[in-house]
């Protein structure tokens, strides 16, 4: 688990002077990794660290002489097109470019006329996937989403009786995850409602969201050989915002016996910022259990995980339709939530997902499922959040929301914010529901 040092002093500013007003996401603090390219050209993709509203290039960084040693290995590999290799040389690579780049940002660093010629505006800027994302596994963490669906879904026995036991998850579809910005098409999928006699193919008439964190793998372990609970983070170059968008009409047809398949991988998008788990070091949060529960077997559990296993991050989702956009109304809000109320952790994800001897590898994304809070107003769908489509969300301008339509945009944010700890935030995980094709 990463601790506190140098790069998390919250009386650091930088002479990019964006990153000092206490609001941007991207204060010298955080330092996410990213891969970009200017807008409307035909540059190379290549990875960047936000500072307030500009990006460290790190290619042109790479190429300035400005590190050294392990730093300088870590801002070539995140020069390339994608993050894969600086993911595969492990935490501490990518710590000690950090620390780098901290020294080089800072208020009166005398790298400041070799690094400002490396800036690169965000306004400027578009975005790819972080990386190529091998496989993909979406969990199941949060009690309370369980317990919900399952009363929709199972109303006699909502919550089965591995989950206070077993981190549930599936095996999901890498290939339609898209970076912010996605706008995808309405997906056409077999439906048979409870009252009719067959299916029938159409477009989803119930499609949904589910505001979630994306759980990027850095350094991979081998085949065979588990992660202790313990190591886990180790093995977790950063987290993103993720949106699981979901055909609710598709998924309860079709999930049983094997789990979600069409309902959930026509596309998924996730925020382009990885925000180091080193940057979350002062976010971090007591593992419990409430006392009646079952306490987790040992591979999941440790002192140091009971101690601060858990992270405080405010999680929230927004709407807007196409006839706010039309009125140049803002998204609105439809959900507030944070990431300390998931039953299990990351470091727990992991733990469970190598404790067969599974290897995962560098690039590959783990979800942790649908974040819903214990309030209804902190649940992180729309089916929870409008109990199956019976209370649809009044939104400011008077229209109603069951379940998305054509032209909705969906827009999730998320920020850490303590006394005594620089707020750092994740950006915007941005996307769009189009119509079915023909
Ligand atoms: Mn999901």
């Amino acid at each position: 688990m990463s601790t506190l040092n140098d790069t998390h002093d919250p009386h650091l500013t930088s002479w990019v002077t964006s990153a000092n007003d206490g609001r941007t996401d991207f204060p010298i603090q955080n330092l996410p990794f990213a891969i970009f390219r200017r807008r409307g050209g035909s540059e190379p993709w290549r990875g960047g660290v936000a500072i307030g509203d500009q990006i460290v290039d790190l290619a042109a960084a790479a190429q300035a002489g400005l590190f050294h040693g392990e730093a300088q290995a870590a801002a070539q590999a995140g020069a390339e097109p994608s993050l894969n290799r600086l993911m595969s040389m492990g935490h501490q690579a990518a710590s000690s470019l950090r620390k780098a780049l901290s020294k080089a940002l800072q208020s009166g660093s005398p790298q400041q006329a070799a690094l400002q010629p490396c800036l690169v505006p965000q306004a400027e800027a578009e975005y790819d996937l972080p990386c190529r994302i091998g496989d993909y596994t979406d969990f199941y963490t949060s009690v309370h989403h369980a317990t919900n669906i399952g009363k929709q879904f199972r109303p006699d026995n909502p919550l089965l009786p591995n989950y206070k036991w077993v981190p549930i998850g599936y095996h999901g579809r890498s290939s339609s995850i898209g970076v912010s910005g996605q706008a995808f098409r309405r997906p056409r999928g077999q439906v048979k409602p409870p009252d009719a006699d067959a299916p029938s193919l159409k477009p989803s008439a119930r499609m949904d969201i589910e505001l979630e964190l994306g759980v990027f793998i850095g350094a991979s372990n081998a085949l065979g050989a588990p992660v202790a609970l313990d190591e886990a983070e180790a093995h977790v170059f950063g987290l993103v915002l993720f949106n699981d968008w979901s055909a609710r009409d598709i998924q309860p047809w079709e999930y049983q016996p094997l789990g979600p398949f069409l309902s959930k991988n026509f596309a998924s998008t996730i925020s382009p910022w990885v925000v180091t788990m080193e940057a979350l070091a002062p976010f971090r949060t007591p593992f419990t259990r409430p006392a009646d529960d079952p306490q987790p077997l040992p591979y999941l559990a440790s002192p140091a995980h009971s101690a601060a296993g858990g992270l405080d991050i405010e999680l929230e989702a927004l709407i807007q339709t196409a006839r706010m956009r039309a009125a140049g109304s803002p998204p609105t809000r439809i959900t507030h939530t944070n990431y300390r109320h998931a039953y299990w952790t990351a470091a727990q994800m992991v733990a469970h997902h190598t404790v067969n001897g599974c290897n995962l590898q560098p690039g590959d994304l783990l979800g942790t499922g649908t974040l819903s809070g214990p309030t209804l107003d902190q649940a992180c769908a729309l089916i929870e959040l409008t109990t199956g489509g019976k209370h649809p969300i009044a939104l400011p301008n008077g229209e109603t929301r069951s379940w998305l339509e054509d032209g909705d945009t969906i827009v999730l944010r998320g920020w850490c914010a303590r006394p005594g700890a620089a707020r750092i935030g994740f950006g915007e995980c941005v996307g769009t529901v189009l119509p079915a094709r023909d």
